[in-house]
């Protein structure tokens, strides 16, 4: 929403637009209450806030000019005031005002007043999109495609944020059609949850890091005496890669992250350490009434109690689980102790947590988009027998889902 403050006293004009614009309302103000009109037909607010007392000429009478513009006429006016005479009130409601202020409320107080004549900005609508769904390494086998074959890569948006969990290989494209977006993707906050080569080899590869035009942060897992910058300096370094890390380092602030929450505005991620080789992190990102967790790589283990109800825990009641999902009940005797989970597991994991829609994620290299249906129907069976309303999927590279 767009509000523009007429007011002669600067003093209280800035400090109310300061707290519009820190709530994320687009909010500016003008002390000259001449420039009135031609100020509503330049920024076009939905709201304009008028002074009803100014010299020169009164609030009054601008709210006339405005409402007998063409242009500017849309523009909802609220009067402010200090008074509270009956007479003045209807002589601004005869010119077209919409409403009354008392100048003295403070801006929280007038925010409501304003939200109960402009219906308040709707939360601008939530979605992850896959692209990167494969486990391990990339596959380019047509028998693949379907699920995907780049490696782990979400991208979520909350609001008007933009969020990635890991850079595999999917990160590249996405970084193409950041470069190609026109709404302009300004921040950037990436959050990977280990360093395994199948959740950081898009990083070199992600245009927006070689140009200033972006605020790019990334929180990385923190490791046992390697700091983020060391890990991410070692994989461009020579031999692996011909461009050091040094030219893209300036254009990224780089933070270490435990098991901890941190906050980005309105947007709470959570934290909880993995059962994987090494440290890696799941996330668990709430915004607006929502929920949704991303675990990659984290082989569950329901055999240890406290450790498979604080999973459970950190899963409760989201709306969207995605988690590793790698290997087969049979493939999984081979590779017990590897870090990654029967489909199966997962599905447990989800049925326990009471999670609304749960996305196989990590597939194995060698698992062919036939195969992945078979699991997928062999998990929604289990499902109707055990009367779960668990919606099963497996995540496919492409995909986007509203939250
Ligand atoms: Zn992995
Ligand atoms: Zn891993």
């Amino acid at each position: 929403m767009k509000i523009l403050i007429v007011d002669d006293n600067k003093a209280a004009a800035e400090m109310m637009s300061d707290v519009f614009s820190a709530k994320g309302l687009d909010s500016s103000f003008i002390t000259d209450p001449k420039e009135a009109v031609s100020a509503v037909k330049k920024l076009k607010p939905d709201v304009v806030l008028l002074d009803i007392m100014m010299p020169g000429i009164d609030g009054i009478t601008v709210c006339k000019n405005i409402k007998a513009d063409a242009e500017a006429s849309g523009a909802r006016v609220i009067m402010l005031t200090a008074k509270d005479f009956v007479e003045d009130k209807e002589k601004a409601k005869a010119v077209g005002a919409e409403g009354f202020i008392n100048k003295t409320l403070l801006p929280d107080e007038v925010l409501k007043i304003i939200y109960s004549i402009v219906a308040p900005p709707k939360a601008a609508p939530a979605y992850i999109k896959f692209w990167g769904t494969r486990g391990s390494i990339a596959t380019t086998e047509p028998e693949t495609a379907k699920y995907g074959g780049d490696t782990a890569c979400v991208e979520a948006n909350f609001g008007d944020r933009m969020i990635i969990f890991d850079a595999g290989t999917g990160l590249r494209r996405l970084g193409d059609r950041i470069i190609g977006d026109k709404t302009r993707v300004k921040s950037i906050d990436m959050f990977l949850s280990h360093y395994h080569w199948d959740h950081i080899q898009g990083l070199p590869f992600f245009i927006p890091a070689y140009s200033q035009k972006h605020n790019i942060s990334i929180y990385g897992c923190s490791e046992t005496d390697l700091s983020i910058e060391e890990i991410l300096e070692t994989q461009m370094s020579f031999p692996y890669f011909p461009i050091p890390f040094k030219f893209v380092s300036p254009n990224i602030k780089l933070r270490s992250l435990a098991e901890e929450t941190i906050e980005l505005g309105d947007i709470k991620i959570k934290t909880t350490y993995l059962n994987h080789p090494g440290n890696a992190l799941g996330f668990r990102i709430e915004y607006n009434g929502k929920a949704v967790v991303y675990m990659p790589d984290n082989e569950i283990n329901f055999s240890v109690p406290e450790y498979g109800n604080r999973i459970v825990d950190f899963c409760k009641d989201a709306d969207i689980l995605i988690h590793d999902a790698q290997y087969t009940p049979e493939e999984y005797k081979l590779k017990k102790s590897w870090g990654h989970s029967t489909q199966e597991d997962a599905l447990k994991l989800a049925i326990k947590a009471n999670v609304k829609k749960f996305f196989m994620f990590h597939h194995d290299p060698s698992r062919t988009d036939a195969h992945m249906e078979e699991i997928l129907a062999k998990c929604r069976k289990i499902l109707s027998a055990s009367g779960s309303s668990v919606v099963c999927e497996a995540a496919r590279q492409g995909e986007k889902i509203e939250i």
